[in-house]
């Protein structure tokens, strides 16, 4: 058998660095040895193969020679502790990184699908980890894939399947996130050719119908593009027909329900010009002869996308007014449309390796390119699951990106709200927030501002609509950070309040056994130590104060009253019919009540008393309320309610009541017409006194109510 060889351009390195390189394949070829891949072919094929792509996107020595070992850990004898030795910990770190982990004892699952999965999300964790510390390591992944792609029609269908599938799911989208675009097209392509080979042919074909009505056309614009540039004083270096790439159009077409005719950047123009200067030159003279739409004009140059990428974009009324897209860019945007993170590093490659060189490990990434150690930071929460939602959460769904008013631009995964937003300007930003110039979910260029208050006042309420993990995060160790001193304070508010209600007293003013033994009973060693449980929320304030005060729910000072308790329903002429209560007059049991018929809505439910009753006799029906067969037990309890005057606040106190369906009697306002403040009493009939502070707290939301408080 010939023996394999490894071409790459060896000017990139220097002697010393050839030379581990040399080393590298030496090991890889021994290592490999008499395997074979899928095509027959030595295995050894596929780790050079790797090696060369790693080579060409410009990585260092190191990457290049990790890439040639990549396999030998996962699939033969040789271990990291020997790559260590021969070639040091940096190379053997990389290797370690593309290394799926040893799942010789991973737990069995019953299901071997979600095994599988499983198992697919902690390799998934383990490569994301080890990108954090080291992003070299995804690139030699990256080049891995590629290569599996390109030669995946050896494997099996359902190995091609699944590979394929993967790879549109989470190698793609990183591809793209590091703005490598032909990589990231290449990969869709035959992931897609693979996945979902139905498709595939279907839009290969569809595509072959409309470019070749179109080659000539593209022609043709090509030639009147040049000569209307040339007239207009810019020569472009190049001017060309790119088509999309298919699995690009198959979505967009999936977005445009099937309708190819609307899809007018199937083919478009792409203009390069030397100089950003003549990019804008370009734009203004195509505009002068081709009409743009106007919604279709991009500015990528001053607004880059989060990736890095700039062009200028406009879609015109060309030739015979078919609408074509053309994009506008210098030979350097275009390098870097391509080749992304792959185009820095072949640009900094001797300063990045003298750093290596250095020993400061992983190269510093390009700023704009700080998501992947956005990742790290993932690191610190990383519990299994918790990780992978969050990683995948901010990889891999879609992306939205969003202004400051100041005009920075921030990338935040769809559906974030404006509080995502906030915590990803700054953590202090978003612990102060109190709202925003934008409400509900963002979208796509939103600008917004965040107002914010002097201290952070976060709510663990926010955990339950917040998108981003950061924001997460962010809030739930202010929460943990928060001080002790704080939750004693919050704690004993709220302790106090409920005690107000049930006791009308205090803590202090318990006796201290009763105290004392309330805190053996919840297991916890002083008053302090409860007031912080109920503070930070991990002790129920109800629950100490069962313990607290025995018998606070129905002390013997509340007179027990028992009658037929309110259904809560009305019966319309004793039987049991559709129909609406009044909004004027709010009904609440025990008043008396009389239905009205109105024509299309039915019967509306009045207040006897009401003034807003209608004069029509004929369309009154008998109502009454449904009662318990049996009488309950109830406490009544006198409230005293303390608020603005306003129309309308006796109709929303008794609502509010209504909605527990509680009795109410007694009810007094003292309100002269022209009071500004008024004292409304009545007595509530409540199954227990918890049932009353809670009743007590939603009456003080009462828009204009000052103070609620028990009056007995
Ligand atoms: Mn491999």
């Amino acid at each position: 058998m010939t023996k394999l060889h490894f071409q790459y351009d060896k000017t990139q390195f220097t002697d010393e660095q050839n030379e581990v390189i040399a080393r590298a394949l030496e090991v890889a070829r021994v290592a490999h040895d008499g395997q074979l891949r899928g095509s027959g072919e030595p295995y050894l094929i596929h780790p050079i193969a790797v090696a060369k792509i790693v080579a060409e996107w410009g990585l260092d020595f190191e990457a290049v020679a990790a890439a040639l070992l990549h396999d030998v850990i996962e699939d033969t004898p040789t271990t990291v502790e020997q790559i260590k030795e021969q070639f040091g910990g940096s190379i053997a770190g990389l290797v370690d990184g593309v290394t799926k982990l040893d799942l010789s004892n991973w737990p069995k699952h019953p299901e071997a699908d979600s095994n599988r999965r499983e198992i697919s999300n902690e390799n998934l964790r383990k490569l994301l980890l080890a990108t954090a510390k080291d992003y070299r390591v995804i690139m030699v992944k990256l080049a891995d894939r590629l290569h599996n792609l390109r030669t995946l029609e050896f494997l099996p269908s359902d190995k091609q399947l699944r590979i394929g599938r993967e790879s549109l799911e989470i190698f793609a989208p990183i591809a793209d996130r590091l703005g490598m675009g032909s990589l990231k097209a290449e990969m869709e392509d035959l992931s897609f050719r693979y996945s979902q080979p139905e498709e595939y042919k279907k839009i290969v074909r569809l595509v072959k119908e409309a470019t070749q009505k179109s080659a000539q056309y593209v022609t043709r614009l090509q030639q009147d593009i040049i000569r209307l540039l040339r007239e207009g004083g810019v020569t472009p270096m190049s001017v060309e027909g790119r088509q999309k790439h298919y699995y690009s159009i198959y979505k967009k077409l999936i977005k445009l329900d099937g309708h190819m005719e609307k899809m007018y950047d199937l083919t478009a123009m792409r203009i390069l010009v030397p100089e950003v200067a003549d990019c804008y030159h370009v734009l203004g003279v195509l505009h002068q002869h081709y009409k743009p739409l106007i919604y279709r004009i991009k500015d990528y140059i001053a607004v880059p996308k989060p990736n890095g990428y700039q062009s200028l974009h406009t879609t015109v009324f060309a030739l015979d007014g078919d609408i074509t897209e053309i994009q506008i860019r210098t030979p350097e945007m275009h390098e870097e449309a391509e080749r992304g993170l792959s185009a820095h590093f072949y640009y900094d490659q001797h300063k990045a390796s003298a750093a290596y060189a250095k020993g400061h490990g992983a190269a510093k990434l390009p700023n704009k390119l700080s998501w992947v150690s956005d990742l790290a930071n993932l690191q610190q929460l990383a519990h299994g699951q918790d990780f992978l939602e969050g990683a995948r959460l901010e990889l891999f769904t879609g992306r939205i990106f969003v202004f400051s008013p100041r005009g920075d631009i921030y990338e935040l995964p769809e559906g974030s709200t404006p509080l995502d937003f906030a915590f990803a300007v700054h953590s202090d930003v978003g612990l102060r927030a109190m709202g925003a110039r934008v409400n509900g979910r963002l979208e796509n260029r939103d600008v917004v501002e965040i107002l914010t208050r002097r201290e952070a006042s976060p709510s663990r309420d926010w955990l339950n609509f917040v998108k981003t993990q950061t924001a997460k995060n962010r809030i739930r160790s202010w929460f943990r950070a928060a001080s002790r001193e704080g939750n004693i304070v919050s704690g004993r508010a709220t302790l106090e309040a409920e005690l107000k209600v049930l006791t009308r007293g205090g803590l202090a003013d318990l006796p201290v056994r009763q105290v004392n033994d309330a805190l053996d009973h919840l297991h916890v060693r002083s008053s302090d130590d409860l007031l912080a449980a109920i503070g930070e929320g991990s002790l129920g304030v109800a629950q100490a104060i069962r313990r607290l005060v025995p018998g606070a729910a129905k002390p013997a000072s509340v007179p027990v009253v028992k009658r037929a308790a309110s259904t809560g329903r009305i019966l319309i002429e004793g039987d049991q019919l559709p129909y609406t209560l009044a909004p004027c007059c709010n009904p609440v049991f025990p008043q008396p009540v009389v239905g009205y018929v109105t024509r299309g809505t039915g019967v509306t439910v009045h207040s006897l008393s009401c003034r807003n009753l209608p004069s029509d006799a004929e369309r009154y029906v008998d109502c009454r309320w449904e009662t318990t067969p049996e009488p309950m037990e109830r406490l009544a309890c006198h409230l005293e309610v303390k608020a603005m005057n306003r129309v309308g606040l006796l109709s929303d106190i008794t609502g509010v009541i209504a909605k527990h369906q509680f009795n109410i009697g007694h009810l007094a306002s003292d309100a002269g017409d022209h009071g500004e403040e008024t004292l409304v009493t009545f007595v509530v009939e409540v199954p227990d006194l918890f049932v009353l502070a809670d009743l007590i707290r939603q009456l003080g939301t009462v828009s204009g109510v000052l103070a609620v408080r028990r009056a007995d």
